[in-house]
């Protein structure tokens, strides 16, 4: 999916928050890439990770707040390995699910899922979820 970076304004207080608990200087990404041409998630996610680097130096909470990816991203730490910068964009990931289940917005709500959804999956992989995805 493109991913159009708009006018709209800038959150400084989101940008520090993902800072701080991410504890990751995000600022010194210089967006060459390889982070997002290293992501084993690309087919599956809104964007990839590169953009999300932009968007946080930006302050974009909002259009960060509709992407799917730091929901889909699998914690692999290739990204981390490979950037040249040495960000820990895992722990940048993290950071923006935190900014979201803190306000207990869970991103899969447990009682909307169909008991045909829920019985083919195996019970680890629902609790592993649910730890991840809900508030
Ligand atoms: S940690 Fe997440 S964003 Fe980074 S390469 Fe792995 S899946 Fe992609
Ligand atoms: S690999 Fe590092 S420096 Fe390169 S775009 Fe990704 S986060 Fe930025």
């Amino acid at each position: 999916m493109a991913l159009v970076i708009s006018r709209r304004t800038s959150d400084t207080k989101f940008h520090d928050r993902v800072s701080e608990l991410s504890g990751q200087e995000f600022m010194k990404c210089f967006q060459c890439g390889t982070c997002s041409g290293s992501c084993p998630m690309g087919d599956h996610i809104d964007t990839f990770p590169r953009k999300i680097m932009a968007l946080l130096q930006l302050g974009r909470m909002e259009e960060l707040s509709e992407l799917n990816t730091p929901w889909v991203c699998a914690s692999c730490h290739t990204c981390m390995v490979r950037c040249p910068r040495g960000i820990d964009i895992t722990k940048v990931m993290e950071a923006l699910r935190l900014t979201r289940l803190r306000q207990n917005v869970n991103y899969v709500e447990p009682s909307n899922m169909q008991p045909e959804e829920i019985i083919d999956l195996p019970q680890i992989a629902l609790v592993s979820g649910f730890r991840k995805m809900t508030s």
